[in-house]
Formats: structure tokens, sequence, C-alpha cells
């Protein structure tokens, strides 16, 4: 049995304003009152691991013991079969300084080459831990295939060449509804909801 959210205040461990926004919005209707890791000015660790669970866990936790509040967590990626995984944990940096994600897909269609092999997943991971160092993981995925050239203006990060199992046109095609209902976040957020939210 996973631990239950039974507190009012939560922390959400990013300081990514769009992050935390989605974030509280998904966990209102909890009754759950979010504040921002950056508005409490928390320092952000270094994310050191070398899965995206190992990161969101470094990240919720630094934020619930900084905090005395649980806080919650998120990494994700994109993982291609062709690349043995890359750019994955690496996801953000293969945009490099300047966040050009038109650099990162040319990068990741560049190193595939003529690779027939163009399987793909997005992967997403969250973490909600506790002050006392208690913890809960969860992980969602999504598989698909990967295009070229990039279709599509919605979305963001590599959504324009990324093509999910079942559809025929890019996430980035899509209405972005139609991308949370089948998103790895989307999944790792039931998860993490039915576990650790719900009533029983
Ligand atoms: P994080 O915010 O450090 O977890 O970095 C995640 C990176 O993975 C983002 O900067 C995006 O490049 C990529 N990514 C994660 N989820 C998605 C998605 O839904 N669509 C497109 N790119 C994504």
């Amino acid at each position: 049995m996973a631990r239950h959210f039974d507190g009012s205040k939560l922390v959400i461990a990013s300081h990514n304003k769009g992050k935390v926004r989605e974030i509280g919005e998904l966990l209102a209707p909890f009754g759950v009152e979010t504040v921002s890791a950056g508005d409490l000015g928390l320092p952000e660790p270094v994310e050191d691991g070398t899965t995206f669970i190992a990161n969101a866990e470094i990240k919720a936790l630094a934020a619930a013991k900084a905090s005395g509040l649980p806080a919650l967590a998120d990494d994700s990626g994109l993982e291609v079969a062709g690349l043995d995984g890359a750019p994955g944990i690496y996801s953000a940096r293969w945009a490099g300084p300047e966040k050009d994600f038109t650099l990162a897909m040319q990068l990741v269609h560049d190193r595939l080459g003529d690779n027939p092999d163009k399987s793909a997943n997005f992967t997403c991971a969250l973490t909600l831990a506790w002050p006392d160092g208690h913890m809960e993981s969860f992980e969602g995925k999504v598989f698909g295939t990967l295009t070229w050239p990039m279709r599509g203006d919605k979305g963001f990060g590599y959504d324009p060449v990324f093509i999910p199992e079942g559809h025929d046109i890019t996430f980035a095609e899509m209405e972005p509804q139609a991308k949370h209902a089948m998103s790895h976040r989307a999944n790792a957020f039931r998860q993490l909801i039915d576990a650790c939210f719900k009533q029983a």
C-alpha cells in the first residue's frame, strides 16, 4: 500500500512556472494547495541520477527536507530505441543553453541516420516525498515512432517529431486535450492520484 497524502499543502519541486501551474490544476480537485520550490526560494539540487526516477527522487526529497512539507517532483524525456535510449535523462540538455529544440530534434535525426528502427517513447517519472524521507514513485510511458521533418506547432520539446502509436499525426499536431489524455505525464499522474490522493 502506498502512503496516502493527507495534508493540505504540497510543494511542487520545480522552478518551471508552466509545470507548477499544470500540476497545481491537476491536484486542485483533491483539495490540495500547492506552492512552488521557486516561491519558497529553495535551492535547486544537482540532478545527477542515472534514471528518470532517481532524478525525480533527488528533486522531491531535497524540497521535502528543505521545506518540512511533502513535495512532488517530475522528470521526463524522450527515449529513442535506435540510440540506445538517448537522449533520455539528457533530453533537456540536448537543446543546449538556448533551449533550442529544433536543434535537439535535428541532432536526434542526424544520429539516427538511416537506421530503419524509428521507435521511441516518452517517459515521465513522478515522486512524492515526505520530510521523513519516505517516497512514492510512479513512471508513465507513451510509445510511438519518430517522423521527419518536424510537423505541427502545438506542444513543446520533441512533440513535432513524435507520432504516438495508433495515430498518424504528431503530438505537436494534436489538440492539447488529446495529447494530455494519452501522454506519459497523464499516465504517471493517474497512477499517483489512484495510489496517494484518492480516498479509499
Ligand atoms: P525536465 O523538465 O528536466 O524533466 O526535462 C524534460 C525534457 O524532456 C523537456 O525539456 C522536453 O525536451 C522533453 N519532454 C518531456 N516531456 C515531453 C513532451 O510531452 N513532449 C515533448 N518533449 C518532452
